[in-house]
């Protein structure tokens, strides 16, 4: 049996080829055998290059149908897809194509200078452009407009085989701490994930997911995208995400899924009402933490509870609420079907009950390692085959996991650690509070300060002096934020996740 990834969706791809596959937000309609033709043509384009087994097919492009197609012909064509964020610049592309040496890229025309000398001196063979308009951009080498070629080639082609075992995507780790790292996704971690999505999550034959995240993430392309065309479902494909727009397409949709960051935004809109929502299923969050009064709201609002599901690159989606039962808010669910979960504490001993400590995994998900960085890997894993998530977290008695933050968030403040978390959470129930980020900075006697972070909600008049105050009669001293700094707004990445390493840098003195 054919295990690529894309021959597993092929074989669920809706009877009819002529259904809505993508309907853009220009009222543009891609039928399945458009994506059946038009990853054919590309997959033909790949082959015909004649690259090695296992060459990588780096991607820094807008998202659009065709982005989607190059994927999916990546995959098809038995090659490894790395999607690159489109924010990169010069020094990070740099990085990327020196670490990963693909052996194909396919930039925006408007990177096409830069990216073809950054990539061409790294040795990169091919260089393509992904535009919607024609465009011939050769410069004595192997270099164009991929679609303008691959137009050219058959729109047929056998599916290469592969066992779940090869790879099928490396994804670049966010690296808010330190270089990002490629985490290997196989063909099999990838299948595993979505078929036991499909299920916890109750895919519907006749669901429309609303996608509006980003593809070179995670969430947008291995959770959101592989939903649908798992389930043979129909989405309605945004650009990006703007809250006019899905507030726009929502009352056509079943599924929609999100950063916390969106779920902000859409409250924010005061018409984003019931109504909007009346024909939606299901609102899943993820990428960073959700917070309870987000939850709340939303729930006031739309009806809806916000099913949120913990994942990162390395390891697909871990945990998840139930769709059924409790979805309770600050968790992130039990473990998923034949995924283990354990909270160790620094001994590497199971953590008891309520007890914060590291968190671990192991499963069929799990990745093979980082690209070329083999000492990294096995740093990562323990003795008996787990994943170092670097994520610290507890269960409660329901075996629901929550997350207390980063380990290398951790505080060690006068040989005390802090979890941030605990110290946000107070500080978020605080009237005219709207969010904190609470980081540990250099201190000459306690090695590390607490300090605080806040934003304060429009026309709050919150004063630092009643918040430390507030902490002192709530928790212990060593925990108390010597300072507490007022901002307008956190600094997040594009997956909506707070960048304390930058919220660190700015504040050390
Ligand atoms: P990434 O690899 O970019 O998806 O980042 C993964 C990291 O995001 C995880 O290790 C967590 O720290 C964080 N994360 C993902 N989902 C959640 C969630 N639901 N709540 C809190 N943190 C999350």
């Amino acid at each position: 049996m054919n295990t690529n990834l894309y021959a597993i969706f092929r074989a669920r791809f809706p009877d009819d080829l002529d259904d809505c596959w993508l309907e853009t937000s220009d009222g543009l309609y891609y039928s399945w055998r458009d994506c059946e033709r038009g990853s054919a043509k590309i997959a033909n384009l790949f082959a015909s290059l004649n690259l090695p087994a296992g060459a990588r097919i780096a991607a820094q492009v807008e998202k659009s149908p065709e982005a989607l197609m190059l994927y999916l012909a990546t995959v098809r064509a038995g090659f490894v897809y790395l999607p690159l964020n489109t924010a990169y610049r010069a020094t990070e592309m740099a990085y990327f194509i020196e670490n990963a040496s693909p052996s194909v890229v396919v930039c925006a025309p408007k990177n096409f200078g830069w990216i073809a000398q950054t990539a061409f001196a790294r040795g990169t063979s091919h260089i393509f452009t992904l535009d919607e308009v024609s465009r011939e951009v050769n410069q004595g080498r192997n270099s164009g407009s991929l679609l303008s070629r691959a137009v050219h080639f058959s729109d047929r082609f056998e599916t290469v085989h592969r066992d779940p075992d090869d790879l099928a995507a490396i994804l670049y780790t966010s690296g808010t701490t330190g270089r990002s790292k490629g985490a290997m996704l196989t063909h099999g971690n990838l299948a595993s994930n979505i078929t036991v999505l499909h299920d916890v999550w109750h895919w519907q034959k006749d669901d429309v997911l609303l996608h509006a995240l980003p593809l070179f993430h995670i969430h947008g392309l291995f959770v959101a995208a592989h939903g649908a065309l798992y389930n043979g479902s129909k989405m309605i494909f945004l650009p990006k995400f703007d809250s006019a727009e899905v507030i726009h397409h929502l009352p056509r949709s079943t599924i929609f899924m999100g950063v916390p960051t969106y779920y902000v935004r859409l409250l924010a809109d005061p018409l984003f009402t019931r109504d909007k929502c009346s024909n939606m299923r299901l609102f899943v969050s993820g990428s960073a933490p959700l917070l309870a009064d987000t939850c709340a709201q939303f729930s006031d609002r739309t009806g809806h509870t916000i099913l949120e599901r913990y994942g990162m690159s390395e390891t697909a989606m871990l945990t998840s609420n139930p769709y059924l039962g409790q979805r309770k808010p600050g968790s992130v669910g039990p473990a998923l079907p034949g995924v283990s979960v354990r909270v160790v504490n620094t001994e590497g001993d199971s953590c008891a009950i309520g007890e914060v400590g590291e968190i671990q995994v192991k499963g069929p998900n799990v990745f093979q390692g980082y690209w070329q960085m083999p000492e990294k890997t096995a740093e990562e894993f323990t003795d008996d085959g787990y994943f170092n998530t670097g994520d610290v977290g507890f269960f409660d008695d329901d075996a629901y996991l929550s997350i207390v933050g980063r380990s290398k968030d951790l505080i060690i403040t006068g040989g005390y650690n802090v979890y941030p978390k605990e110290i946000e959470s107070i500080i978020d129930e605080q009237p005219g509070v709207l969010e904190s980020a609470v980081i540990g900075v250099p201190h000459p006697d306690f090695g590390e300060a607490v300090i605080a972070i806040v934003v304060p909600r429009a026309d709050a008049a919150l004063s630092e002096q009643a918040i430390i105050q507030t902490l002192k009669n709530t928790i212990a001293n060593f925990k108390v934020p010597k300072q507490v700094h007022m901002v307008k707004e956190l600094p997040r990445n594009t997956m909506g996740k707070v960048q304390k390493n930058l919220l660190r840098d700015q504040f050390k003195e």
